[in-house]
């Protein structure tokens, strides 16, 4: 089988930081130090900075290769839903989002089945995606981890249609993230999100995605930064990562993206 050139990418969530004042100006600095052809870059500031941000990006030279993400979406169109906000609404504002979050399941209580309806809400609306899955610490070390994910992944697709890219080699994304290493500056081991990453792809070839999965591309999300990007991008199966924290540093964001070019000048390169 060939396999599909994954692309690289490099997301950055910024959670609940930055007001509309600051997120433009971020965006802009995080724009010119990421200046990195070969990635992909996508910023998800919070929704209320959605606007700055995308007005500061194309205001930008450096900011016309950085997309906008949202955060979450909601998983009906439109309807009496206070205080949510729709995957249509954001037309013209995000082009990504971010789905199942573990800080949502934690907080908002979302379920698989809900994360996967938000999931096709996205993609209906045209946003490419990125779907969250990890295990809990618990799980690891009782050695459940592949089995959390794995019921994670299909819980989330049930009734999805493999082909839920549509075509679109950025439409679908999976971050893998161990809910033990976000936010504590504790990784994982790169070995370990790899192992992942091929149990991943084992779950989507056994769901019918085509190629089994390869085309996907998975991150690694959990307290990355400069100092450990590199053991996650050293592994084939790893095509980027979803940075919390570090994402609102430049420093450490323009040090991620430069590790994550290497990556994909070697894939380019070998291609
Ligand atoms: C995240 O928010 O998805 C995340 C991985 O956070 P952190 O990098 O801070 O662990």
């Amino acid at each position: 089988m060939i396999r599909p050139m994954r692309p690289v990418i490099v997301a950055g969530n910024w959670k609940m930081h930055t007001t509309p004042a600051e997120a433009g100006e971020l965006a802009r600095t995080i724009a010119r130090r990421t200046n990195e052809p070969g990635v992909v870059r996508v910023l998800c500031p919070p929704f209320v900075c959605l606007t700055a941000v995308r007005d500061a990006l194309a205001d930008e030279p450096a900011g016309r290769g950085v997309a906008v993400g949202a955060q979450n979406v909601h998983h009906e169109p439109a309807g009496a839903y206070t205080g949510e906000i729709s995957a249509p609404m954001l037309a013209g504002l995000a082009t990504w989002a971010i789905v199942g979050h573990s800080e949502r399941r934690r907080d908002a209580g979302e379920t698989d089945e809900l994360i996967g309806r938000k999931l096709r809400a996205a993609r209906a609306a045209g946003l490419r995606t990125i779907l969250c899955v990890g295990e809990q610490l618990a799980d690891r070390d009782g050695d459940r981890a592949i089995e959390v994910v794995d019921r994670q992944v299909r819980g989330c697709l049930a009734g999805a249609n493999p082909g839920l890219a549509g075509g679109d080699p950025l439409g679908f994304t999976i971050a893998y993230e161990p809910v033990w290493a976000i936010g504590t500056g504790r990784n994982a081991r790169g070995a370990d999100a790899a192992e992942m990453a091929g149990a991943i792809r084992g779950t989507l070839a056994a769901l019918g995605f085509a190629g089994g999965g390869e085309d996907v591309p998975i991150l690694y999300g959990g307290s990355v930064a400069s100092s450990n990007i590199a053991e996650f991008m050293a592994e084939p199966s790893i095509d980027g990562a979803l940075v919390g924290g570090a994402s609102l540093k430049p420093d450490e964001m323009a040090a991620i993206v430069a590790r994550a070019g290497l990556t994909a000048a070697a894939r380019a390169a070998a291609a």
